[in-house]
């Protein structure tokens, strides 16, 4: 039997969520409809003010929430501003942060690319990057993106794009296991890949 329009028009939003389906997107649901109303009422505060209260950093492109323009990192002038680490989304940063072995800056790409379509290399903050990287604090730019298959292209496409810059180009050393993401790494082997960049 088919569920009810409500039903299925939230089942239809929650699949396009990252790694969800719509198997998991009805789970989500029928854990919706058993909440209190008071729980489903500070749920529904915190999705509104998410959008109202989170800024993304021009610099960076990380949420934050407070005053300016540049989030808490890319404001922090104690911090390394002479090193530039490119990442592919915002949980990498965080990742890299809890090593506490990196002082330097970020850039979030925004993504990878499998091909090097032009369409698929158009999702990537790839413009923003270049004039990131052209500052010239930066003396080198690290490209920590995961040791996937489609990561490895991206890495690939990065030092290409970036090096009539002129910049010393390095990228995540031994440790991390091929195939797998930042964010899972534990972090000594996060450390290890980040001290033992080339
Ligand atoms: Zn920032």
């Amino acid at each position: 039997m088919a569920y009810p329009p409500s039903i299925q028009k939230l089942i239809d939003l929650f699949s396009k969520f990252p790694t969800v389906g719509p198997r998991t997107a009805a789970r989500f649901i029928f854990y919706l409809l058993k909440l209190s109303k008071e729980e489903f009422d500070k749920l529904i505060s915190s999705i509104s003010e998410l959008k109202n209260k989170i800024k993304i950093c021009k610099l960076c492109f990380y949420p934050f929430e407070g005053e300016g323009e540049v989030c808490s990192i890319c404001g922090d002038q104690t911090r390394d501003r002479s090193l530039l680490c490119i990442i592919e989304k915002e949980s990498d940063l965080t990742a890299i942060e809890n090593t506490k072995k990196y002082k330097g800056l970020y850039f979030i790409l925004g993504g990878t690319v499998s091909t090097l379509k032009k369409a698929d290399i158009e999702k990537l903050r790839i413009d923003k990057l270049k004039e990131r990287v052209k500052s010239p604090e930066f003396k080198e730019i690290i490209i920590a993106i995961n040791p996937t298959t489609e990561g490895e292209a991206t890495t690939l496409y990065l030092e290409r794009t970036l090096q009539s810059l002129n910049k010393k180009i390095t990228r995540l050393g031994r440790g991390l296991p091929v195939g797998g993401e930042l964010e899972y790494a534990d972090e000594e082997t996060l450390s290890s890949a980040l001290e033992s960049r080339k």
